[in-house]
């Protein structure tokens, strides 16, 4: 194992961060995986199954077993990691910009349509090897404005040439789903498997450039413009995976979800054949549905939150999920599902305001439009 040390802060800051990254395998030798954990800062379960993932992976180095090469960063925020407010961890926006830590990526497509003109062919390998130094040398080109651009900067620059992707997140309260682009849900769905995934939720794009699909929709998005002139294809099997709830850390958990991470490195020709036991796929428990098929539930008014169905229940249009009640007036409105299908998240907090999303209801029909991320 290698480790490498990234500045992210600028001359003159107070405070100094820098990003950690840890290298196993050979580049070049097979695939290339990128693995970061928590890039919410307050969202901890990544941060421990990487442990494991340290653990078997240096192991797995020293028995020879690594084809490919492997970056994990385990700790993907070091400044969201140093934010609290008033005791509470605040992980998910910078501070210093507002700014979501997991948005604002630099999309390098529209840059490589420009600088690839010309010069692709009728070979997808090699295709699939200028568009990568290509993508590289944009994201080199970046100029970070803020220590936030600058660790985003370096995630890109580690991961863009990624033949698999893994960013490992969490939700405020919820059952195991998984967000990919729509044109890598075959690739995905042993890994769905693996996990126990209750939902996969495919975009083409989900707005607001989240890192997942920095890495894999430009491969698309270039596909489209050179209008099936060339073989280009999703070269990135890039994803974000929630790893439940933010309370859901355990080593249990941590262990088992590090093991199916693995398996699926395993499968896609990272590892060995025989670098872990080759067990049978567990049956998937989820069909893949269109992002734009999440019904978000939203609070009509304030009032204390009480949930009347359980987390991943499969429930019909019309079904309750919680009531909201004034607790002044004991006014109750009962909060139903507009669509049929599995309700695999909801919040964290039990009184609400106005507006406050309370719920997620994945429907395998899609009738959203525009951005599909929650803020
Ligand atoms: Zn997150």
């Amino acid at each position: 194992m290698q480790i490498q040390k990234h500045p992210i802060s600028a001359p003159h800051g107070s405070a100094v961060y820098e990003l950690t990254s840890l290298h196993f395998g050979t580049p070049g030798q097979g695939p290339k995986a990128y693995i970061q954990a928590s890039l919410h800062a307050d969202e901890v379960p990544g941060m421990l199954v990487a442990q494991f993932l340290r653990k078997v992976l240096i192991a797995l180095e020293a028995a020879g077993k690594i084809k490919g090469e492997i970056i994990l960063v385990p700790a993907a925020n070091p400044i969201g990691l140093a934010q609290a407010i008033q005791g509470a961890a605040f992980g998910r926006f910078d501070l210093t910009t507002g700014i979501n830590f997991n948005r604002a990526y630099k999309h390098v497509a529209d840059e490589l349509k420009v600088t690839l003109d010309g010069k692709l062919g009728q070979d997808a390998a090699a295709n699939v090897r200028l568009i990568r130094q290509h993508a590289l040398a944009s994201v080199k080109n970046w100029q970070p404005a803020t220590d936030a651009e600058a660790l985003k900067k370096a995630h890109l620059a580690m991961a863009i040439d990624a033949d698999i992707m893994l960013d490992l997140h969490c939700d405020n309260e919820a059952v195991l789903h998984i967000y990919t682009g729509t044109p890598l849900a075959d690739d995905i769905a042993p890994l769905s498997a693996l996990l126990g995934a209750q939902a996969v939720l495919l975009a083409l794009a989900a707005g607001g450039e989240p890192f997942d699909e920095a890495c894999s929709r430009l491969w698309w998005d270039l596909d489209a413009h050179f209008g099936g002139r060339y073989p280009i294809p999703p070269a990135c099997l890039s994803t974000t995976v929630e790893l439940r709830g933010e309370m859901e850390v355990s080593y249990e958990l941590a262990e088992k979800d590090a093991a199916g991470l693995l398996r699926f490195l395993a499968i896609r020709g990272v590892l060995a054949e025989d670098a872990l036991p080759a067990d049978p796929l567990p049956a998937p428990l989820c069909q893949a549905t269109p992002l734009e098929g999440v019904a978000p539930i939203l609070a009509p008014h304030n009032g204390v939150l009480v949930y009347t169905r359980d987390l991943g229940a499969q429930v019909e249009a019309g079904d309750p999920l919680a009531d909201v009640i004034d607790p002044v007036s004991g006014e109750t409105t009962v909060l139903r599902s507009p669509v049929t299908g599995v309700f695999f998240a909801r919040s964290a907090h039990r009184h609400v305001l106005r507006g406050m999303n309370v719920g997620k209801v994945a429907s395998a029909v899609a009738y959203r439009t525009g951005d599909l991320l929650s803020a």
